[in-house]
């Protein structure tokens, strides 16, 4: 069986949903199991909601917003009188109903973003039911089961495989749809993967059912290296190792979810990249394999920002203040994306995301000056070429930089 993953761009209006119909059509016979994110920049909407929720400004305005959009999309696709109309009524009634103003934070904002995919299940799927596709909607939460990490849930991989194994039955006879990007804790709350991470979905969908290969249908010709808004002359990748693409996504690009390779790779399940508007392109092949040459991947990763520790005393920065630094970090649940050190500084960068930053810079504060910059873009050149390192070493306003024999990254002001 095969899994698909369509993405947000995939399903962001009628056009696009029946292309989804139309790219099913071409595996006809096959067994499908498809995971769908939310339509277009939804999820951005529903932050959005969250936020009013949260300043106590009033959200329905908001939502009303997203509400149009997915009627809009319905009016094109389905009769006024079809039954996709009160299931996406019942979403957002449902949404309505478990918002609770005491919820932490990130448990409110798991409640909230996660409807984006509640609907566009219902609509993709009852639009495949339409066009004469035997399918079955899922709920995911149902069978991806997490642990109380709102935002960022990491996954009960025993309790998901039990979960998923019994689909195997319904694959015989139909196309399993189901929500990417989301799970259930324990505690019978929602939780999300973390931003973009309806990928990982289908990956662990794929590892639990054993599935032949997964595919990714992207608004790309394939996995590229360098993203072509930023430089026009990007090549697509034909095969990429799959060790060489969990590392790309470590250093931000933004193709696949970071956490997508791991399942598969351990299983030896081969990754698609296609291309949605042209499926008969080849698109990318993510599996073991060796390349011999792989043209350099650049990465541009923005938002960054760059924290740095001196000690305050005429003390070296030793074992023990790292351990501190590496401490508050993880106690924060931060990743770091590249760290360097002097005999009386530690300096590392990380993703913006205000809140954050202030809770590490109270802790770090007890310990060290605390300095930190914004605005920053993180630039990685991996299996870079002389050309490159020497054109990016040169770029002006670089604040760090580091370099192996592979890798080279620049910390930039942006
Ligand atoms: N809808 C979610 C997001 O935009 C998950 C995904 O698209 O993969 O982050
Ligand atoms: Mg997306």
């Amino acid at each position: 069986m095969k899994v698909f993953k369509f993405g947000g761009a995939s399903v962001r209006h009628a056009a696009a949903i029946r292309k989804v119909a139309s790219i099913i059509k071409l595996y006809q016979g096959e067994k499908i199991l498809i995971v769908v994110s939310a339509m277009g920049k939804t999820t951005n909407a529903l932050e959005r909601v969250v936020a009013c929720i949260q300043s106590g400004e009033d959200f329905r305005e908001e939502l009303l917003l997203i509400r149009s959009c997915h009627e809009d999309v319905m009016r094109e696709l389905f009769q006024q009188d079809h039954r996709v109309w009160q299931l996406v009524n019942r979403e957002f009634e449902s949404l309505v109903s478990r918002l609770k103003p005491e919820m932490a934070p990130d448990q409110l904002y798991d409640q909230v973003v996660s409807t984006g995919e509640m609907l566009s299940s219902h609509i993709v799927t009852d639009l495949l039911l339409a066009e004469g596709f035997p399918v079955e909607w899922i709920d995911a939460r149902k069978y991806i089961t997490t642990d109380n990490t709102y935002r960022e849930g990491k996954v009960d991989w025993n309790a998901t495989e039990k979960n998923i194994r019994p689909l195997k039955s319904t694959l015989d006879e139909k196309i399993i749809l189901t929500q990417g990007f989301i799970g259930r804790n324990p505690d019978g709350f929602t939780t999300t993967l973390g931003r973009e991470g309806s990928d990982y979905s289908a990956a662990i969908f794929a590892a639990c059912l054993g599935a032949e290969s997964v595919t990714i249908w992207k608004d790309v010709p394939g996995v590229m290296n360098a993203d072509p808004k930023r430089l026009p002359d990007a090549v697509v990748f034909d095969e990429l190792p799959f060790r060489e693409a969990a590392e790309m996504t470590y250093y931000g690009a933004s193709i696949i979810h970071p956490k997508t390779i791991k399942p598969l790779a351990n299983n030896n399940i081969p990754l698609f990249v296609k291309n949605f508007d042209d499926p008969s392109l080849p698109g990318t092949i993510i599996h073991e394999t060796n390349v011999d040459h792989i043209a350099p991947l650049i990465v541009f990763k923005d938002n960054q920002c760059l924290v740095s520790c001196r000690v305050t005393d005429y003390t070296f920065i030793n074992e023990e203040q790292l351990s501190f630094i590496f401490q508050a970090v993880s106690e924060l649940d931060i990743r770091i994306n590249v760290m360097q050190n002097s005999a009386i500084s530690f300096s590392f960068c990380i993703d913006f995301r205000e809140d954050k930053i202030l809770k590490l810079v109270d802790r770090l504060a007890k310990q060290f000056e605390v300095y930190y910059n914004t605005g920053l873009m993180l630039i990685t050149i991996k299996n870079y070429d002389s050309k490159l390192f020497e054109q990016y070493r040169k770029m002006p306003g670089i604040i760090l930089e580091q370099s192996s024999r592979s890798t080279l990254q620049v910390l930039v002001k942006s």
